[in-house]
């Protein structure tokens, strides 16, 4: 019978991420109960200094095990590189007791768990920016897939009955608040995007061959909104300092007396530009 997380492989491709399948990995695991009913995700890091050079040093450790501590060590290795290494797709001895943490019950860790171990020192140094972004995308996929909350993600300092620090440099209730927010980012729903990519392609203009942002062509060259609007609240600024002791101009009047104080080959486009976006609007492409 297969081993219960043989799913691994296909949701963290389909997250985007880089996977490397260890060889054996869907056939691996240690002797006991089996996390076929995991409840969360557990985080680690191996205590083993990586760099972009060695991303990935404790990999063989973790499908090999220690002299006091039989492998496999945890369900993946996430690389220094944000690379992510498939270990054991059945039990692996990652967490040991587990105290009761955010909504998951207490218990055997080692069934409860899907264990990450991120690979780097943890006390001089911390993760790369591409293994914690890695490490967020791998545990929002997974608990997506076990049709758990962002709260069951938890790090083995908080499940720890023997003190454990890991993983260091990492405030967990940080990285819940990351899982929430992406979590919101990718259930936005089709309209919600035709509406966010109308936004950018009338405030940047429309993209060059490679996707370069090119501005709107205006009298004074391209440009884009974004850039224009700077222009105008720079010269609204200028005007209120000219009128400042007198009460100043707010609203509206404020805009008015900026558009005048710019010099007309700027405000002509500028106004130009917000006329003609603003009657021929386009529905984004797909909408
Ligand atoms: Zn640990």
């Amino acid at each position: 019978m297969a081993l219960p997380l043989v799913w691994l492989a296909d949701v963290l491709r389909a997250a985007g991420l880089n996977v490397v399948e260890t060889p054996g990995w869907k056939e691996r695991t240690a002797s006991g109960e089996q996390p076929a009913a995991a409840v969360g995700v557990l985080e680690h890091h191996t205590a083993t200094p990586a760099s972009y050079d060695n991303p990935a040093p404790s990999v063989q450790l973790c499908i090999d095990g220690r002299p006091d501590l039989k492998g496999p060590l945890c369900h993946a290795v996430i690389g220094f590189d944000g690379v992510v290494h498939l270990i054991a797709a059945g039990r692996a001895n990652h967490a040991g007791e587990a105290k009761p943490s955010g909504p998951n019950p207490g218990g055997d860790g080692n069934t409860l768990y899907v264990g990450f171990e991120w690979d780097y020192q943890g006390v001089d140094q911390g993760p790369s920016p591409e293994q914690h972004g890695a490490a967020l995308t791998a545990t929002a996929a997974v608990l997506r897939h076990l049709g758990r909350p962002p709260d069951a993600a938890r790090g083995h300092k908080e499940t720890s009955v023997t003190g454990k620090i890991d993983p260091g440099h990492v405030d967990m209730d940080r990285f819940r608040a990351d899982l929430v927010t992406k979590e919101q980012e990718d259930e936005m729903t089709p309209e919600q995007d035709a509406i966010l990519r109308r936004l950018e392609h009338e405030l940047l203009g429309p993209r060059g061959p490679q996707g370069e942002i090119q501005g709107w062509k205006t009298a004074v060259g391209p440009r884009t909104i974004v850039a224009m609007l700077v222009d105008l609240v720079n010269n609204m600024a200028a005007t209120q300092q000219q009128n400042a002791g007198g009460g100043g101009l707010q609203g509206a009047e404020a805009i008015k007396a900026a558009f005048e104080a710019m010099p007309a080959d700027q405000a002509a486009p500028l106004l130009a530009e917000l006329v003609r976006v603003q009657q021929q609007r386009q529905p984004a492409p797909g909408a």
